[in-house]
């Protein structure tokens, strides 16, 4: 006989926060939303923030999704702190180079793209066209680590002009006897001993000696080692604070693996330079999941990994006991999801949220580990986040909210929009697609093809501009809102949130009612 579980089927929008005593300083500048991905044994002796976890300094993860997650994706939010999932609905190789575009970006330090002398000029537009680079050291072989012989800058050739031409035609050389040349390529290349790992003696060296955009950096022999490029430099003295990187400064990503072809794609995005695996399957709650699991844990007991998705407290107990260092919660809350509507499979994902951080709380008291819970999908409203951790998440999640932003790897339109006043109106959007959406499985996706009903649908949402422009303005708010309920980090909500489920009257009287509007 089935059994009717005692919770009713929840959703973020339910639930109002109650604000406790709130002390003087806590404000949205104290506020911490550091987060930890990885599971840890608790150490007393240490606060929250010190335990020993793979932390974020902004408790957001971008979904495994065709259309949000690439590198550039990937080096925007880790500059904010938070973390990209790069896509597993794509061939290795092209998910191991975006992870290793991403690493690449090394806060400030990169391996830049190089070019061969011979490559015709047409093929240099190509290259510029999809990588967005407008500068490039040429080396001998065109390999990047071969012998520096030129630089070539966009300003130095037309497409259609020099088409006949290569870079060798066209690239700044030491050349004397170059006519048209009014540079040396001196000027942009030095000892990469003397710059060290300094970002701050680049920058020096750059603004007040070589007066470059560029600084290609070679070892005693001429041979290219890395290069620094001003806009890096800008970028990172401006994230100093929140950007998440590695031992050698260079950006931190995740990276998504299906439970088939596991045993070559996890390999070949390590060597990429993975930090962390996402197992990404709609149900992970399977034989499929558990060798996935168990083989990565036991060829690469160093890598972080997130099992998912679950909605149960039985699901939770098989991603830990399978080796889990986190457990990722969500089936059928996405914004593009059919999964419940077609097969009426899935959990509220409030409902979901609690159930599973119950558990893991229980966990926490018989063993003193504390495994981290990634809410996934359902976000609607900033709001909801601090109800998701509220509800015991420490990060949430989110593929729609992520969609809108310029980063993301797809092309911006202008949509025609029905208004509420009749007629309709013209918007900057971007298109968003599940991965078990029709559109998605055109370009094969791991995640749903099993079966041969679709569970997601296609549509836009609305441009929201430059990340790093505008992302602190949302964590910003969080941090007002967290603030004025009086709650001083995502720790202090999970342990002493008060919340109450709302009535339907309780959410009219949310939002402004029974006046006339001033438009
Ligand atoms: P959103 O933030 O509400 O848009 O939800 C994003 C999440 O929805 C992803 O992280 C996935 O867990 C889930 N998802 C992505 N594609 C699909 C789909 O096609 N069907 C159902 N769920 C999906």
């Amino acid at each position: 006989m089935g059994t009717i579980l005692p919770e009713l089927s929840t959703v973020y929008s339910e639930y109002l926060l109650v604000p406790q005593r709130k002390k003087i300083d806590c404000t949205p500048e104290t506020v911490d939303l550091s987060a930890p991905l990885r599971a840890f044994n608790y150490d007393p002796a240490k606060s929250w923030g010190d335990q020993d976890s793979f932390w974020l300094n902004t408790p957001f993860m971008v979904a495994a999704m065709q259309a949000t997650s690439d590198h550039e994706m990937g080096i925007a939010t880790a500059r904010e702190g938070c973390i990209t999932t790069i896509n597993c609905s794509r061939s290795i190789e092209s998910e191991a180079e975006a992870i290793e575009k991403t690493k690449r970006s090394r806060g400030g330090f990169v391996v830049p793209q190089v070019l061969n002398p011979e490559m015709p000029i047409p093929e240099v537009a190509k290259i510029s066209q999809q990588t967005g680079y407008d500068r490039f050291p040429v080396t001998e072989d065109g390999t990047s680590n071969g012998r520096v012989v030129g630089l070539l800058t966009t300003d130095f050739y037309d497409e259609h002009t020099h088409a006949q031409l290569r870079v060798k035609d066209r690239m700044i050389t030491n050349d004397p006897n170059a006519k048209w040349q009014y540079e040396t390529l001196s000027r942009h290349v030095t000892l990469d001993s003397e710059i060290g790992d300094d970002l701050s003696s680049a920058n020096r060296f750059m603004r007040e000696e070589s007066r470059t955009r560029m600084l290609i950096l070679v070892d005693g022999n001429g041979n290219l080692r890395r290069a620094v490029f001003m806009k890096d430099v800008d970028e990172h003295n401006r994230h100093r604070k929140t950007e998440l990187i590695d031992e050698q400064k260079r950006y931190k990503v995740a990276a998504a693996v299906n439970t088939r072809d596991f045993k070559k794609r996890v390999p070949a995005i390590i060597k990429a330079g993975a930090d962390l695996l996402v197992i990404d399957a709609s149900q992970g709650h399977d034989e499929w999941q558990e060798e996935t699991l168990r083989w990565i844990r036991k060829k690469y007991a160093d890598v972080p990994v997130i099992s998912g998705n679950y909605v149960t407290p039985d699901g939770f107990d098989f991603a830990v006991r399978n080796g889990a260092h986190a457990v990722k919660v969500g089936i059928g809350p996405g914004s593009i999801c059919t999964t419940r509507e077609r097969l009426r499979l899935g959990l509220g994902q409030a409902t979901a949220v609690k159930m599973i951080a119950d558990r893991r709380d229980q966990y926490f008291l018989a063993t003193g580990i504390h495994v981290p819970i990634i809410a996934d999908g359902g976000v609607v409203n900033l709001s909801d986040i601090t109800i998701a951790f509220a509800l015991g998440a420490d990060v949430v999640m989110m593929g729609r909210f992520f969609a809108g932003y310029h980063e993301s790897p797809t092309e911006l339109e202008t949509i025609d929009v029905e208004a509420k006043q009749g007629g309709k109106f013209p918007m900057l959007a971007k298109p968003y697609w599940g991965e078990g959406s029709e559109r998605a499985k055109r370009w094969r996706t791991g995640r749903y093809d099993q079966n041969e009903i679709s569970e997601g649908i296609e549509g836009y949402v609305p441009y929201k501009g430059m990340l790093n422009d505008n992302l602190p303005k949302d964590i910003r708010e969080l941090k007002i809102a967290m603030a004025r309920g009086g709650y001083a980090s995502i720790r202090d909500l999970q342990k002493h949130a008060k919340y109450a489920q709302q009535t339907e009257g309780s959410m009219r009287e949310g939002s402004p009612h029974d006046i006339f509007r001033v438009k």
